[in-house]
């Protein structure tokens, strides 16, 4: 048996990660997370429109002595998996084929999120090392690309992106996505313009690279709110996406469903106290935050990971400061594991799994 990668509340049931989960769903705090999200830089060379961490990039990263550290410091916490992702372009850092070699060696799982432009310098790296890559890609032209992720001077890196896949394909040891996010603006003429016309011919160019899946998403506003698609452009997309199944993997985005049933923007929550936020983290230049919705949130911040060793901020934060009644009333794709939660605490959660799968909660 094995669990879909998005399947987030079967994977607390994997025997590796259970004793912590029920620790942490028993109200406690953690010894350390499980699976940390990593910003080595918030520097990026595209300057996408739709960006959700739009404000934050170009603000500084970590320098390489202190990346490499944190390296040192995940594997030393017991750290069980690793996103290297942004704010900002994670394989820009000339840091970060150390820390996926430092984290591989140890043993510890490493998932890629990428623009895709610089996957060439850290090829070996990747290859050897990464469980997964997930490239953002949002379209299946260079002329698409150039309007939904422009570089900041407005070309297409298209052709080196996708090149830069197919090596990847050649190479890799674990499994490499092509990522999509639908992007439908209304132009001053009415018109809607955007990708959500190449959504299947993306998927067919994905299994041509050679890729394991495919994956469709919908946009946040800046808030994380989820933003709706008219009936016309939601019902293509739809259709595009039932095509696609038959020549590739797609996997199945929360927000695409949130989308679909019409959830609307805002998921409230009743809970006062987030259990993820004691499985997961978020470290960046500008400070460690109890998840990536909360990126740059001063209310949200736990400490500073460039003055400070990961281990000490671990074990002196509250990551009870977030109230998710209060402070997440958008969509959160952990929602469902923290109502999981609840049901461990309560005695209801399920059967543990035979084995581990994937650690990526
Ligand atoms: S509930 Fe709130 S704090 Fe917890 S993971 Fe979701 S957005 Fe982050």
């Amino acid at each position: 048996m094995t669990i879909d990668r998005m399947d987030l509340t079967g994977k607390l049931y994997q025997p590796g990660l259970y004793s912590s989960v029920v620790h942490v769903a028993s109200g406690n705090r953690s010894d350390n997370p499980l699976v940390v999200d990593l910003d080595p830089t918030t520097f990026c060379d595209l300057a996408c429109p739709e960006c959700i961490s739009g404000k934050l990039l170009n603000q500084g990263r970590f320098t390489p002595e202190r990346l490499s550290e944190l390296a040192g410091e995940l594997v030393e916490m017991g750290v069980r998996a690793v996103i290297l992702i942004g704010g900002g372009e994670p394989l820009a850092h000339r840091g970060t084929r150390h820390v996926i070699e430092t984290l591989g060696a140890a043993g510890v799982r490493i998932g890629v999120v990428t623009n895709g432009t610089m996957i060439d310098h850290n090829l070996d790296a990747l290859a050897a090392y990464a469980s997964w890559v997930r490239v953002s890609v949002d379209a299946a032209t260079p002329e698409t690309f150039r309007s939904v992720r422009p570089d900041r001077k407005g070309g297409s890196a298209f052709d080196r992106v996708i090149a830069n896949m197919r090596g990847l394909a050649r190479v890799k040891t674990g499994a490499l996505g092509y990522s999509f996010l639908v992007v439908a603006r209304r132009a001053a003429d009415g018109t809607i313009e955007g990708n959500h016309r190449e959504v299947f011919e993306a998927a067919r160019l994905a299994r041509d690279i050679g890729c394991d899946y495919f994956e469709v998403k919908a946009l946040f506003d800046e808030g994380h709110h989820i933003v709706g698609l008219g009936d016309e452009v939601l019902g293509s997309v739809s259709e595009q996406i039932e095509k696609a199944r038959a020549v590739i993997d797609v996997v199945n985005s929360s927000t695409m469903d949130s989308v679909r049933r019409h959830d609307g923007p805002v998921q409230p929550k009743s809970y006062h106290r987030c259990g993820i936020t004691e499985l997961r983290t978020l470290v960046t230049p500008s400070g460690v935050y109890v998840c990536p919705y909360h990126r740059g949130n001063p209310a949200a911040r736990l400490g500073d990971a460039v003055t400070e060793p990961l281990p000490e901020i671990w074990r002196r934060s509250d990551r009870g400061i977030v109230d998710p009644s209060r402070d997440c009333a958008f969509h959160c794709a952990r929602h469902g594991s923290n109502l999981e939660l609840g049901e461990i605490a309560a005695g209801r959660g399920r059967a543990v799994l035979p084995e581990d799968h994937d650690l990526f909660l």
